[in-house]
């Protein structure tokens, strides 16, 4: 045996060891991220990378009950993309109300029905999961089916274990991976089975099912209690000189981030019990310990001592029961923990888009071309399809803003900007030399009120440009007027579209308008690239100018000339690979805001105190933000830090809670004076939405439960 080569492979120190000089976290600001919670993120989200688990539900096709001393027995077949049908069962004690439910999760060559005690076991404590039921515990067993899938004669007295985890090595995937999911899978059975209290489980493992417990923990959604039996220690040493490695109870190419101890480490502060035996013949008990003292620290650091057990036991390769049961009786007999928060705020890849991302931007680095390359090109390309008009990348909205007022030609002239609007909008035109004057909004569409523009482009004769804005994703129905009231003027229309990617009026998308369209891709926007934004227009000519500016006013591509004060406002092939990336996903971005709003307009139906924006006839929104009035009666501020710090609801941003005019910047420069109205208030309807609108949070991985939330937490703070 090669055992110098293996050892010299196993040398790596991890790129993500947790750190022996890491700070406890500060109890004094629960709020603010640890550096024990910063770090548990990035093993979390690197183990989500390498295992790549695909979230498919499992499919129960068949159960059948039987009843054995007391205890309920279902028999279920469940089913899995990757690995077809396996059994699981299910033991409660009859009669039980519902309570906690613990997943049980094997060895590798443990039998089912001696786990579940249905056959006698070979080994004492080998029926983990009806001792678990007996003691109150709703548990769903299931078999890795890595053992007998393959037929006699073509297995040909191979492994089977081993054949499928070079299958599934040849695609990338792993053995563990497709455990994972299944385990995941079977534990959104177990939450839903009527016997169980779905904020009530935990997971179970002993051997390769412990390898497939701390894995399917770190990728839960929710911090789960975890017990797992006989698989502690360090992965060089296991595998070096124990020689007891297996492949299905490894990520491949997690040695390079992190150790088995790491991985228990980041599980912190969710309770974890490890059990190891010092009579182990497949680990080593002093490794063992080692290692747990390095989950220890990582415990400690979480300032979560007292949610770790480490057992060192006078057994072999087994499990301690009665020291599970006690674990888990401490650990779910409580009240469930709280919820997680709701946060105003999710940008989300799902680890497919990740990859791809990953692999678009090391094309680009094998190439050298790094900017204004194909996914430059690939990316104008996709958000034709929603803008319905050709466009030019740029380094971001305020660039895209900036450039179409410069080749407009606004410098010494007026600019209209509605009221209520982002900041970028009029700082823009101030960078283009323009003077900026504002115009309230007309309430329904949120849009540029008709009148006030036509108001305001009469006390301006020399206005050069006028820039409504699709006030969070909504394409006002008042921009037929004013586009009408520029068209007889001959006024330039620059819709700023940084809100509205795929939002439409009358069948028409956002950015088709105007002469130009300007796009947005920040990360908060509804379509992203990192950093980014795009210029739409029908004119060749103008798109051709576009390109001159935003590549230093040179004069013609490739040329050393200047004949313009252009300046570095490029997207690079880097952003653009997150950019195409999110584009290809957009129509399912779209229709999950879509069908997010829905179901909030369902929901905050009997409400008091509020009033849904609704969405004006003919428009088509893309919910950039999900808009709520309030009463006049309702303190603002006062609610928002209620339901932050009662029921964990952050509220998204408001689109926007300052007039423009009121900011310092442009104190003094807008015309109050002039735009007042009968009643001596300038602005009134922008005013009166700045003051009263909330934006509920709204993102594609926003779930049903967690709007459900939102909607309680408004119903009990308004009522
Ligand atoms: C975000 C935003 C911008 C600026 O976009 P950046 O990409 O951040 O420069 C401009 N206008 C509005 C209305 C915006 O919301």
């Amino acid at each position: 045996m090669q055992t110098t080569h293996l050892r010299g492979l196993l040398a790596t120190e991890p790129a993500l060891r947790f750190p022996a000089d890491a700070v406890t976290s500060d109890a004094s600001d629960p709020c603010a991220p640890s550096e024990h919670a910063r770090w548990s993120r990035r093993i979390r989200s690197v183990v989500q990378r390498l295992a790549r688990v695909d979230a498919e539900p499992l499919d129960v096709t068949e159960v059948t009950v039987s009843v054995r001393e007391g205890l309920r027995c279902e028999r279920l077949t469940l089913n899995s993309l990757t690995r077809g049908p396996f059994r699981g069962t299910l033991l409660t004690c009859e009669g039980a109300a519902p309570g906690p439910g613990i997943l049980v999760l094997g060895g590798r060559n443990a039998r089912l029905d001696q786990l579940t005690g249905d056959e006698a076991p070979d080994h004492p404590d080998r029926n983990v999961a009806e001792h678990l039921a007996r003691a109150g515990f709703t548990t769903l067993t299931v078999e890795h089916g890595i053992g007998g899938g393959l037929d006699a004669e073509r297995l040909a007295g191979r492994d089977e274990g081993a054949l499928l985890a070079h299958a599934f090595a040849l695609t990338g995937r792993s053995l563990l991976g497709a455990l994972v999911g299944d385990a995941l899978g079977a534990l959104d059975v177990l939450r839903a089975h009527p016997s169980v209290d779905p904020e009530r489980t935990g997971l179970f493992g002993h051997s390769l099912g412990a390898a497939v417990a701390l894995h399917t923990a770190l990728l839960a959604e929710l911090p789960l209690p975890v017990c797992a039996a006989s698989h502690l220690g360090s992965y060089p040493t296991l595998y070096e000189r124990l020689l007891t490695g297996y492949e299905g109870a490894v990520l491949p190419g997690v040695l390079e981030y992190a150790d088995l101890p790491d991985l228990f480490g980041a599980l912190a502060p969710a309770p974890l019990q490890l059990q190891y035996g010092t009579a182990d013949a497949y680990l080593d008990a002093a490794g063992a310990r080692a290692a747990g003292e390095q989950v220890r620290q990582a415990y400690a650091t979480a300032a979560a001592k007292d949610a770790l057990d480490v057992l060192e036991l006078p057994m072999g390769h087994g499990t301690h029961v009665d020291h599970a049961v006690d674990f888990f009786r401490r650990e779910l007999s409580g009240p469930p923990p709280a919820p997680a928060a709701v946060p105003a705020q999710r940008i989300h890849f799902d680890v497919a888009d990740r990859r791809t991302v990953l692999d678009r931007v090391d094309a680009a680095l094998a190439s050298g071309v790094l900017t204004q390359g194909p996914l430059v090109a690939g990316f104008e390309e996709l958000s034709r399809g929603w803008t319905g008009t050709p466009g030019v990348a740029v380094a971001s909205g305020s660039a895209a803003l900036e450039i179409a007022l410069r080749v407009i030609g606004v410098a010494g002239r007026t600019v209209l900007v509605p009221v209520n609007t982002f900041f970028a909008t009029a700082a823009a035109a101030v960078r283009a030399g323009a003077g900026v004057r504002f115009v309230d909004l007309e309430p329904d569409g949120l849009g540029m009120d008709p009148d006030r523009l036509r108001d305001a482009l009469d006390r301006h004769p020399d206005t050069a440009a006028v820039v409504p804005v699709h006030i969070g994703g909504i394409v006002s129905p008042a921009l037929d007027g004013v586009l009408d009231h520029c068209r007889t003027r001959g006024i330039p229309v620059l819709e700023d579209a940084a809100h509205a990617f795929g939002s439409t009026l009358g069948g028409r998308p956002a950015g088709s308008f105007g002469r130009f369209g300007a796009f947005s891709f920040f990360p908060t926007k509804v379509a992203i690239s990192g950093e980014g934004g795009l210029l739409t227009g029908a004119r060749p000519e103008d798109l051709e100018d576009v390109r001159r500016w935003r590549d230093h006013g040179k004069s013609a591509a490739g040329s050393t000339l200047h004949d313009r004060p252009g300046s570095n406002w490029r997207l690079s092939e880097l952003h653009a690979a997150v950019g195409t990336t999110d584009l290809e996903r957009f129509a399912a971005t779209l229709a999950a805001r879509r069908r997010l709003a829905a179901r909030y307009d369902d929901l905050l139906g009997g409400v008091s105190g509020l009033r849904a924006h609704p969405q004006p006839p003919g428009t088509e929104g893309n919910f950039y933000k999900y808009l709520v009035h309030l009463d006049g009666s309702v303190d603002r501020d006062a609610l928002r830090r209620r339901l932050r710090e009662r029921h964990g609801v952050s509220l998204a941003g408001e689109v926007y809670d300052r007039l423009l005019s009121d900011h310092p910047y442009f104190a003094g420069s807008g015309e109050d004076a002039e735009a007042t109205e009968a009643g001596g208030e300038a602005y009134p309807r922008g005013r009166w939405f700045a003051d009263h609108h909330i934006a509920l949070p709204l993102y594609p991985s926003l779930t049903e439960a967690a709007q459900i939330r939102v909607v309680s937490a408004l119903r009990s703070e308004l009522s």
